[in-house]
């Protein structure tokens, strides 16, 4: 019983993204969403300057050290993905994962280049947490989406609903993984592992609450914008940079 409800919520949250995905895949971020002006405490996200991102992927190396997520390339907590504009007005995505290999366009052919890191949302209106049967996915106060791998039952009703294609099952715990914001770190104060280790400061991680945070600094000073907000998810990953090819 439990199941086909969440099952529902999946199939509404498919069509939501077949109607309004296609209509407005990004829009410019609002000034503050209903979350973050309500409560107290600290509500964290995080910011990224595609203009300051050169693709050498020391984010997502540092978050598989520091979450011992599995060696293969196609698990990952963070990725990045290549947009390139070709001379014959083709826009080639190429994600780009840790350890593998990526062939180039030659650079006769490239119109336009730029990277996009992508992570978990850390959405203030979350899809995955709606869908969860056991209430294994849940945010936390301060704003952040985390799983309770003890509680997980490895359903994957959440990789499903997630339209941002951020969570996968994890090989060996058979449970539902993904970004945390390195939430062992934040609770000491720390910086998550791919912004401490981003030589460009691409990224940047701070509390949507207060002023002086250089998240907030950086929304300040930039046009930022989230993705795929026609589906109302409300995502605290603010891109600055980025145009229309980005889904
Ligand atoms: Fe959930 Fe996906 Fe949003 Fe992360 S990006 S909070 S996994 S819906
Ligand atoms: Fe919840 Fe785990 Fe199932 Fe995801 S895989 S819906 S976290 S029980």
């Amino acid at each position: 019983m439990i199941r086909r409800h969440a099952l529902r919520r999946i199939l509404t949250w498919v069509a939501g993204f077949v109607v309004l995905g296609f209509r407005e895949l990004w829009a410019e971020a609002p000034a503050a969403s209903e979350a973050e002006g309500a409560g107290e405490g600290p509500w964290y996200g995080m910011g990224i300057d595609v203009e300051k991102c050169i693709g050498c992927g020391l984010c997502m190396q540092a978050c598989k050290t520091e979450n011992d997520v599995p060696a293969e390339p196609h698990f990952v907590r963070t990725w990045v993905e290549q947009y390139v504009t070709q001379t014959d007005g083709t826009v080639a995505v190429t994600t780009i994962r840790p350890g593998e290999e990526r062939e180039a366009t030659p650079e006769r052919n490239v119109l336009h280049s730029f990277f996009v890191p992508k992570l978990c949302n850390h959405c203030a209106n979350p899809p995955c947490v709606q869908v969860c049967p056991v209430g294994a996915t849940f945010t936390t106060k301060d704003g952040v989406v985390l799983v309770d791998s003890k509680r997980c039952i490895g359903c994957g009703y959440c990789i499903q609903a997630c339209p941002y294609g951020a969570r996968y099952l994890h090989p060996v715990t058979k449970v539902a993984d993904k970004c945390t914001f390195c939430y062992h770190r934040i609770e000491k104060g720390l910086l998550p592992a791919c912004v401490e280790v981003c030589p460009t400061q691409a990224r940047v991680f701070g509390d949507l609450r207060s002023p002086a945070s250089p998240l907030r600094r950086m929304r300040r000073m930039h046009k930022t914008f989230v993705l795929k907000a026609a589906l109302n998810t409300e995502p605290k990953v603010f891109y600055s940079g980025i145009d229309g090819e980005v889904r």
